[in-house]
């Protein structure tokens, strides 16, 4: 199927070929035909199946069928989701596909200044795309009006829930108009996010990839077994297999993160950590750096990892397992992304194998172990009952790192990489039809 089967503007069809796109993904054949037609949708697809596009270029559509001839622009279209890098990240996409319209976009998040945001919204704007307690803010300053919204998305439902967005949530849900369009995105379907659908959509066409358990088959996975003292090293020894591109590191804890940041520091492996209590410009300058290839190594925590969008991305690294399953769906499926391929590997310590456990129930397979590495674990007992010392390594240097070099890809257009522009405001055009 092609886009132009979707019955998609041409303006909007221009767009998709700047941004290197052939042909809708799964997901964007399934949600853009219902949307088109002013259906409530809940959509449940992982990471990385072209979601995004999968909302934003029917709302496009349909706010441009449906014009506001007169009066001052207000907010038709509302998109709710849970970090500022997915903001950023979906204003991105708005931008990129609406170029050859008249749409104005905004973006607004908190952590940073709302002054420049404030002034963004004065000028109009038809999308508007939120974190949750922002938007509430600036709602409650009358900056924001979203009583006229006729499409409402949220997006990543359970993260929300997850990050304890529960109640901005509702008092959003307040604040919007009962008829609407109404668009819920999850990974996973928890029986909170269930119960939250049934009241908040209206008949709903329920669209559904492969389910968050089915991990992405592009992906190689691989487990080493580590006492905790030496993930370090063994983090060192992996990394320094120049055929890793780039490595995106997942630690459980902010502290963990910027430890192990100053770990490879020490082995001269530079490497940045991106998590909360990195203010908002460091944050994007390690995310763009990272995109742009001058960063190898970004350590990051799950929270902060969420809205991380990069094409090509080679490797995932575990460093700790995460506490739930799902969230190991997430953070491989950073790698492997609308259809590359791409090694995801992860560290058990001890303490760990429960959680491995319960990973290999949800995905229904065992993880390949990979036995050959200098580090493999000795501590067989839970870390609070031994004072062993640290284990040296049995064969140091012995064996190659088992990484693949080049990620197998069953290549999807190759799209271009976000810039980092200054988030917040829309000020350029590619072009309009004003
Ligand atoms: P998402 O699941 O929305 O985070 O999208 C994952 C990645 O897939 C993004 O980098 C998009 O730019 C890209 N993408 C989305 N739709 C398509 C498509 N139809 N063809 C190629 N790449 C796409």
């Amino acid at each position: 199927m092609k886009f132009e089967d979707l019955a998609i503007e041409k303006s909007i069809l221009k767009a998709l070929k700047d941004e290197g796109y052939e042909r809708p993904t799964p997901i964007q054949e399934q949600a853009i035909p219902v949307i088109l037609e002013g259906r409530d949708l809940i959509g449940c697809a992982q990471t990385g199946t072209g979601k995004t596009a999968a909302f934003a270029i029917p709302t496009i559509q349909r706010l441009l069928q449906e014009p506001k001839t007169f009066g001052k622009r207000q907010i038709r279209a509302l998109i709710v989701t849970p970090t500022r890098e997915l903001a950023i990240q979906i204003q991105d996409s708005f931008y990129a596909y609406s170029a050859y319209t008249n749409l104005r976009c905004c973006v607004i998040f908190g952590g940073v200044s709302q002054v420049p945001q404030e002034e963004e919204l004065r000028q109009g704007v038809d999308i508007l795309v939120a974190t949750p307690g922002r938007l509430n803010d600036l709602v409650s300053q009358n900056i924001v009006n979203i009583h006229g919204i006729e499409i409402f998305i949220l997006d990543e439902a359970d993260r929300m829930l997850d990050m304890g967005f529960i109640h901005d949530i509702r008092k959003i849900l307040t604040r919007v108009p009962e008829e609407k369009q109404t668009l819920l995105f999850s990974a996973t379907m928890p029986p909170a996010i269930a119960k939250m659908s049934a009241t908040l959509l209206k008949n709903p066409v329920k669209v559904e990839t492969a389910v968050v358990s089915s991990t992405v088959d592009s992906i190689e996975q691989y487990l080493y077994y580590v006492d905790k003292p030496n993930k370090k090293h063994l983090l060192g020894w992996i990394l320094k297999d120049k055929d890793i591109e780039s490595a995106l590191v997942f630690t459980r804890t902010k502290h963990g993160a910027d430890r192990v940041v100053k770990q490879l520091a020490k082995l001269k492996i530079s490497a940045q950590a991106i998590h909360g209590d990195k203010s908002q410009g460091a944050r994007q300058r390690a995310l763009s750096e990272f995109k742009n290839r001058t960063l190898r190594v970004l350590v990051a925590t799950d929270i902060a990892a969420r809205g991380i969008d990069i094409d090509e991305l080679s490797h995932v690294i575990n460093y700790e397992l995460p506490n739930t399953p799902e969230t190991y769906v997430h953070r491989i499926g950073r790698t492997g992304r609308a259809g590359l391929g791409g090694t995801a590997i992860s560290f058990c310590d001890f303490d760990e194998k429960p959680l491995l456990q319960d990973i290999e129930k949800l995905i229904h397979k065992k993880i390949e172990i990979v036995q050959d590495h200098p580090y493999p674990l000795q501590n067989n007992f839970p870390a609070e009952k031994t004072t062993q010392p640290r284990v040296k390594p049995q064969a140091k240097e012995k064996a190659q790192p088992r990484v693949k070099s080049q990620p197998k890809v069953n290549k999807q257009p190759q799209t271009k990489l976000k810039t980092n522009r200054q988030p917040g405001v829309r000020t350029d055009r590619k072009k309009t039809n004003q």
